[in-house]
């Protein structure tokens, strides 16, 4: 498997750097976001290293698995009045972390457009 030893959320991916994961699997990790922008804020991401996800095109069992993740964290965070999942990606989508990553947001009214 892939990793890139200086990334951030492959280090937490391998438990070198502490988090909060509230899901895990063989494909991805869900941990607590360190500085939330809602109620309930979750970071979704591969095990796999890939910079983002024009990256990850294609790695069907990857992307599902994030969306899947997230799905059943929302549940499991009784998120039953909706919430946002987010993919930024590069400089104009301000992302900040270069390994793919979806954020689910929730416990809160979402503003659209997002800004
Ligand atoms: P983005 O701006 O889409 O690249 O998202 C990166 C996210 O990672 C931001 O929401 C950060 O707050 C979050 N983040 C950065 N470092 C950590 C960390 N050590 N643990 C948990 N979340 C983090
Ligand atoms: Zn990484």
């Amino acid at each position: 498997m892939h990793q890139d030893p200086e990334c951030l959320f492959c280090k937490i991916v391998n438990k070198e750097i502490p988090s909060e994961v509230v899901f895990e699997d063989d494909k991805v990790v869900a941990f607590k976001d360190i500085d939330p922008q809602a109620p309930v804020h979750i970071v979704i991401v591969p095990k796999e290293h890939f910079n983002n996800i024009i990256e990850a095109q294609d790695n069907n069992d990857y992307l599902n698995g994030l969306l899947n993740a997230a799905v059943k964290v929302a549940k499991d965070q009784n998120l039953d009045d909706g919430f946002r999942l987010v993919i930024n990606t590069g400089k104009e989508g301000g992302q900040t972390v270069e390994h793919l990553h979806l954020h689910l947001l929730g416990g809160r009214n979402m503003q659209w457009p997002p800004g």
